[in-house]
């Protein structure tokens, strides 16, 4: 069976809500010219995630969250709940993100809580992983995907396993300009399909990896095209909408 092709747009901490109607609808508008074969998803900020759900329905465009909160509900000022997220009508949520992990302290304790609660709310999580750029140059990018991946994947049941979406993010790339080559995605995406494999068999063969880190029109195709990657997280790239409807053909 064909793993899900996904092209999926992080937007980050960028758009008004205006804005990021106006790039929602830019991207419908635009949809159909992409194989209907890939899914798209758009992940706006909280503050207008209500109104891109708006501006995507009819189309098959997916919205989902960056981020949820470890707790269910209560006094957490500032948190966003899952199922908060999920009662607007988001499908997925972006967890472990390098820049969350990287500025507000997020671990693989707090990252079991926000699955835990992705999934009991019907949220799909894109879960992320990758390594700085020391631990690449120490060749320790092998050991830290799998340690990301064993302490918060590996307590998944393999009910949520099969819904899963995980993201290969190489710090390194995201925002720099600076993009993995095509063989260096193969060479760790395949290495991550073997941990998968190691706790939940077969399964592993089923479920997405997404490449991030400086994806666009220009080097997406040669990218998608290895064997073990299933599609891109889109950081920068995702703000235009022309940019965006572009990745996804490169499939
Ligand atoms: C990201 O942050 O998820 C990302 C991949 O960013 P960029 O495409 O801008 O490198």
């Amino acid at each position: 069976m064909a793993r899900k092709k996904i092209v999926a747009g992080n937007w980050k901490m960028n758009t008004l809500p205006a804005e990021g109607v106006e790039l929602a609808k830019s991207v419908v508008a635009g949809r159909g010219e992409v194989c209907e074969c890939v899914n798209f998803i758009v992940c706006p900020p909280f503050t207008h995630l209500a109104q891109v759900i708006e501006q995507v329905k009819g189309s098959d465009i997916a919205v989902g969250a960056q981020d949820c909160a470890t707790e269910a509900k209560g006094a957490y000022t500032g948190e966003v709940a899952a199922s908060m997220i999920a009662a607007l009508g988001c499908k997925y949520v972006i967890l472990g993100h390098s820049e969350r992990r990287q500025y507000y302290g997020e671990t693989s304790e707090s990252l079991n809580k926000k699955m835990a609660q992705a999934y009991a709310n019907g949220l799909t999580p894109i879960y992320c992983v990758g390594e700085n750029l020391e631990e690449r140059e120490a060749g320790n990018h092998f050991a830290v995907c799998k340690a990301q991946i064993e302490e918060v994947v590996y307590n998944l049941t393999e009910e949520q396993f099969a819904s899963l979406v995980i993201a290969y993010e190489p710090v390194w790339a995201i925002g720099t300009g600076k993009t993995a080559t095509a063989e260096q995605a193969q060479e760790i995406h395949a290495y991550i399909r073997e941990v998968l494999r190691a706790k939940f068999g077969a399964a592993a063969e089923e479920c997405p990896i997404l490449y991030g880190g400086s994806c666009k029109p220009s080097n997406a195709a040669e990218i998608f095209a290895k064997e073990d990657v299933d599609g891109g997280l889109i950081g920068g790239a995702a703000l235009k909408a022309e940019d965006f409807l572009a990745i996804g053909k490169g499939f």
